[in-house]
């Protein structure tokens, strides 16, 4: 073990390391300057329980109904050897595909995280998937190849995470493309753009994690299209429709935060050297940690609240909480447009004539109040 992975182990505790998947890998670019996110999800650190033992638990994850949907979706997609995803295919893409083999590379357990190293399963399932996929790349004759479930994986933080995708690789000409098959619906050709835009995030993470794979094999990655397939259901049937997506901008955001975590520590440096976020429990099941100790320890890591971040990330809840008397607790317009005014008991005393600024807060504080006048007048 290295010193950084002892350190990081010791912040993490008692507890067994909890692995990433594509959604919180691509939850990850959500907000890429929080120090206190990258150091936590650096050492495996479930945040989800953290925010609940503090008393700010946050609500993730899909309902059951979403995941029964999406199943139900997805096996209406791959019917007959995914005869009608091939014409969507077709359609998409804009090329002939003649004729497609398939292969199914999924195993037991079908789970979406999945716990490398100690697994040698999905090890094995790693390695057949790679030797497929090169495979592929190499032999590309007229025949296309359609990869159900491959088992994928990418260095986050220098550990391997594998990633069992509902997807389908499809391979063409020795071109790959991610089909990333959704359940939320395309109504009139409208999607809703968050849900697409996380999608767009999730598949930029199996199209770095296919080209590291290829690179590792000495093969070119720009082979994995940077364009992936997104299918969802159209209006309110169950009948799928395809769209092609463009996630360069995704996957250099991706790129950039997995650099980051890749220099843990950077971001260790100057944390107190006994700072732990053990959440082991005791006989009664409970950590055995006090709330107001691990909230206390939450604190010494840097967080940038903002509001996007309760979409993001399980700590929101309180991370807003103790945010409540800054400025970035309104957004970060807000906050950019007060640059380096970081109460709101300040900006509040600025726009009242209350206090003088200083000399950074001169600009900002003569446009405090000015909107201060014009409410005023506005009321009056
Ligand atoms: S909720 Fe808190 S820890 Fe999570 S990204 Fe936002 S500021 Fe960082």
């Amino acid at each position: 073990m290295t010193s950084t992975e002892q350190r990081l182990a010791a912040l993490r505790g008692r507890v067994a390391p909890r692995r990433h998947n594509a959604r919180t890998i691509a939850a990850l670019t959500g907000n890429p300057g929080c120090t206190r996110r990258a150091v936590l999800d650096s050492a495996g650190i479930d945040k989800q329980r953290i925010a609940a033992h503090v008393g700010y638990p946050g609500r993730f994850g899909q309902s059951q109904f979403a995941i029964t949907r999406g199943n139900a979706f997805e096996a209406r997609v791959k019917e007959n050897g995914c005869a009608e995803l091939l014409d969507l295919l077709r359609q998409r893409l804009g090329v002939p595909i003649p004729e497609a083999s398939y292969d199914d590379l999924a195993g037991p357990p079908a789970t979406d995280i999945v716990q490398p190293a100690v697994d040698g399963g999905n090890a094995e399932r790693h390695a057949r998937s790679m030797e497929l996929l090169v495979r592929a790349a190499t032999d590309a004759g007229p025949t296309s190849t359609l990869f159900d479930h491959p088992m994928l994986r990418l260095d986050v933080a220098g550990r391997p995470v594998y990633l069992e995708p509902d997807l389908i690789a499809l391979q063409i000409g020795g071109r790959f493309h991610v089909v990333e098959i959704k359940s939320f619906a395309v109504i009139d050709e409208q999607a809703d753009a968050a849900k697409v835009a996380a999608a767009a995030t999730q598949s930029a993470v199996y199209v770095l994690a296919m080209r590291g794979m290829l690179e590792q094999a000495g093969l070119d990655p720009e082979i994995v299209s940077h364009e992936v397939v997104l299918v969802c259901p159209r209006d309110f049937a169950n009948q799928p429709t395809a769209a092609l997506i463009d996630v360069r901008k995704q996957l250099s955001t991706l790129r950039r935060q997995l650099t980051r975590m890749a220099r843990v520590d950077d971001l260790l440096v100057g944390l107190p050297a006994d700072l732990s976020f053990d959440l082991a429990a005791g006989a009664d099941g409970v950590p055995t940690r006090s709330p107001a100790e691990l909230a206390a320890a939450l604190s010494t890591v840097d967080a940038r609240y903002a509001p996007e971040c309760l979409s993001a990330c399980e700590l929101s809840y309180f991370c807003r909480y103790e945010a409540r008397t800054g400025t970035a607790a309104l957004g970060r317009p807000v906050r950019d447009a007060l640059g380096g005014i970081d109460s709101v008991e300040t900006v509040l005393a600025l726009a009242a004539g209350e206090i003088e600024p200083d000399d950074d807060q001169v600009e900002a504080a003569l446009r405090l109040r000015t909107a201060a006048r014009l409410r005023a007048e506005a009321f009056a």
